[in-house]
């Protein structure tokens, strides 16, 4: 498995999301604080503007009022009109300028000449006017048409101040001009109107002046901007009457929102800090978590497609590449060889040694075909003690064949198990994909044939499928299928009785029952070939049953000392063969001592428990055993010696052998006499000669089967032979 867990798909798209959203948050929080700061900083310096607005009209009302402490007075008047400028000076302009700081003072008669003029605190030339006058005669003048005019009232009902004022540049200085009338305070001077005199009040706008309007809303860095420079937001203009710029009060902007920003910007920073810790710590979690499920995953995954026990890609997995394998070669013109690989007797390791020992065998088997073959072959567990190997890129047939000879070469090498060591050999059956041909299932189905007919042919091998190996795997299909058919009482199925004769070759000792089957379309196939299918296909324990039980049947019904029927070493090794016999008998009617049991030798070379125990049980009941086709199989004469078994019966390839060869005879001879010491009965089989039957006689044979004396016979001719009769015969004689 791959060790590639922090950056699945679903982590990175998850940590993705939530630092987007994070960004998101953060800067929406950051916008928002930033647009409040300057929203309140726009709301400030709108208050701020009209603070320094109304500070200025305070400043110009300041001027007048200052104004109206002399203008109102009946001594101006009077001191004015009289010319006194020592008065003048004293009260109307040096006054003004000590007192209130009003830069120049001008006093003029009713026809607008000047008679005082101050600038600075001094008394200058009353010409000096005649530079101010453009600037201040519309002012002027304005005065003197309030004055020529009705008396007016303000909303109050009071009378209007006669007062002129106005913004102006002077001498390139901006400056509040305000020009009242001389008038009487009391009614003890009276003055006709359009004789007034006027007082002209010129105070400068110095920086001095706006930084006290400032002051007051502490407002710093106030200053007057001219026209010439350039103004920032934090700057009101200077409007004369007419609605002229003059010039600017600037002054430092106080940014409220901005300050409270600096002011929590640090606090904020360790919370946004805070969060980030938080979120990353989080995030990491997640990480975590996702990897541990991308883990558990991979591993869900892993083990859908492997064998636990090997490791190996299992069958899901191996279907999967095969059928991708067959893809890519078809395209690239190659060929792919399928070897399908099974232990022989593995079951018998596994009973014997034990599961563990088993497991670790099928172990060690994976490990040794998984390093004798290439890293781009694949070797998948199918189960059991079961492989199927991948081979790419297979130029022929013989050279899967050298790689089949090299797996079966190592797997040759002991195998040191737990605590023994084996010695196993396999069998391998073969199949090459055809060039174009991409069909999996049918690669699969050859190799599978393959693999049978290896192991049919002596285990230990290999075997390439043949063209012709797929007819007769259909066949024996076929044969099957059908077989069961019969089996479920569609019929076809008989068993002939071929009598077994004494010496004499008259006297009927007894009879074998003989499995025909008469197919319309399988012909009367051979017993031995069907029986051989059937054993394959696992339909044995019902024919042989049914045999047993028609054969039984039937010899209870006649005379006939004993019926001989054959038995598949299958049958003996199921554990319950020996009941089920007892269960025929006993529904039949026949007596054990009639029922002779054929097998073949190789069943008593199992060292098999259970066959063992089985054949003792049945011999325990009354039946006998029959050892068939004597002479052909691993003849062990043990178990003649230890007696367990009844009957033996040569095989006929020695008997038809007699009348040729002189050793045939002599092992026939040596054979029936040893039986015959033993006290084994001896049954010859296939007798097709007198000469034959002679020389068996003359050797000490007593019981002769063959063609010569009568071949297998349908029930009904058996029952016609001589000296055998049915139940049922008798009863219908008698009737007669
Ligand atoms: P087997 O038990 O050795 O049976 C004797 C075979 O030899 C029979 O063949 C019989 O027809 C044949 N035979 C008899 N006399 C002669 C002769 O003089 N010359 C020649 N050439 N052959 C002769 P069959 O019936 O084809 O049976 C073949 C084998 O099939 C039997 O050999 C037996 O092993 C098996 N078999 C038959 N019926 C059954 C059955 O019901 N159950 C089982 N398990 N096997 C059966
Ligand atoms: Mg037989
Ligand atoms: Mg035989």
């Amino acid at each position: 498995m791959s060790a590639r867990h922090n950056s699945s798909p679903l982590t990175r798209q998850v940590t993705l999301t939530v630092l987007t959203l994070a960004a998101f948050a953060l800067a929406i929080v950051v916008g928002f604080g930033f647009y409040a700061a300057s929203q309140a900083d726009d709301a400030s310096l709108e208050r701020q503007k009209m603070f320094i607005a109304d500070g200025l009209q305070d400043k110009i009302a300041a001027v007048e009022r200052e104004q109206e402490s002399i203008s109102v007075w009946d001594d101006s008047v009077i001191n004015a009109k009289a010319g006194n400028q020592l008065w003048m000076t004293e009260n109307l302009s040096v006054w003004m300028y000590t007192y209130y700081g009003h830069n120049r003072v001008y006093v003029l008669d009713s026809a607008n000449h000047p008679i005082h003029a101050m600038r600075e605190g001094k008394l200058v030339e009353v010409s000096a006017y005649g530079e101010d006058q453009p600037t201040l005669l519309p002012i002027i003048e304005k005065l003197r048409r309030m004055l020529a005019g009705p008396p007016q009232t303000d909303a109050h009902g009071q009378p209007m101040k006669m007062v002129a004022e106005d913004l102006v540049s002077l001498d390139g200085a901006l400056a509040i001009v305000s020009v009242a009338p001389l008038v009487p305070s009391s009614d003890r001077v009276s003055q006709a109107q359009g004789t007034e005199y006027l007082h002209v009040s010129v105070e400068f706008i110095s920086d001095a002046v706006v930084h006290k309007i400032a002051g007051k809303y502490l407002l710093e860095g106030a200053r007057l901007v001219p026209l010439s420079e350039p103004v920032g937001p934090a700057a009101v203009p200077l409007v004369d009457s007419r609605g002229v710029i003059l010039g600017h009060i600037g002054w430092d902007q106080l940014r409220p929102g901005l300050a409270l920003v600096r002011k929590i910007a640090p606090a904020l920073a360790i919370a946004l800090l805070l969060a980030g810790g938080v979120l990353v710590f989080l995030l990491s979690r997640l990480r975590r978590a996702s990897a541990a499920l991308q883990t558990s995953q991979d591993q869900a995954q892993y083990l859908a497609f492997h064998d636990t026990l090997t490791g190996l890609p299992n069958r899901a997995l191996f279907e999967d590449r095969l059928r991708r394998t067959l893809l890519f070669a078809s395209k690239d013109g190659t060929r792919v060889a399928l070897l399908y690989l099974d232990l022989d007797r593995f079951k018998h390791i596994n009973d014997t040694l034990g599961h563990p020992a088993g497991d670790e065998l099928v172990r060690q088997t994976a490990a040794r075909l998984k390093h004798t073959i290439r890293e781009v072959d694949t070797v998948a567990r199918l189960g059991g003690d079961e492989f199927a190997i991948i081979l790419l890129d297979v130029p022929d047939v013989g050279s899967a064949e050298d790689i089949a000879d090299r797996l079966l070469m190592k797997l040759r090498e002991p195998f040191r198990l737990i605590d023994d060591q084996v010695f196993v050999s396999a069998s391998v059956g073969i199949a090459l994909s055809s060039g174009s041909d991409t069909d999996a299932d049918d690669l699969l189905r050859k190799t599978d044939i393959a693999l049978y007919e290896a192991k049919k042919n002596g285990r230990g091998r290999y075997q390439v499928f043949a063209g012709d190996m797929d007819d007769l795997l259909l066949r024996k299909r076929k044969v099957e299928s059908e077989l069961r058919k019969a089996l479920e009482g569609d019929g076809g199925i008989k068993l002939a009785y071929q009598p077994v004769f004494a010496a004499d070759g008259h006297r009927i000792l007894g009879a074998e029952a003989l499995i025909r089957w008469g197919h319309e379309v399988h012909g009367a196939l051979p017993a031995a070939q069907f029986i051989a299918i059937a054993e394959e296909r696992g339909l044995i324990g019902d024919l042989g049953k049914w045999a047993l039980s028609e054969a039984c049947r039937f010899a209870a019904g006649t005379e006939l000392p004993w019926i001989a029927v054959n038995i598949s070493p299958m049958q003996l090794r199921d554990i319950g063969f020996a009941g089920q016999v007892a269960a025929i008998l006993e529904e039949t009617g026949l007596d054990p001592s009639r029922l002779q049991l054929e097998t073949t030798e190789s069943v008593l070379l199992e060292h098999n428990d259970t066959i063992g125990t089985v054949i003792a049980a049945l011999r325990q009941s009354g039946v006998r055993i029959v050892l068939d086709d004597f002479g052909t199989g691993y003849s062990s004469l043990s178990y003649l010696r230890r007696q367990a078994i009844d009957k033996l019966k040569i095989d006929r390839s020695f008997v038809r052998l007699l009348d040729e060869d002189e050793s045939a005879r002599a092992i026939a001879k040596t054979l029936i006499e040893l039986a015959l010491a033993l006290k084994v009965e001896v049954t010859a089989e296939g007798v097709e000669t007198d000469a034959q039957k002679n020389l068996l006689v003359g050797m000490g044979c007593r019981q002769l089967q063959g063609y010569l004396l009568s071949p297998p016979l349908e029930p009904g001719r058996l029952l016609a032979l001589p000296g055998i009769s049915s139940a049922d015969q008798e009863r219908s004689a008698a009737r007669a």
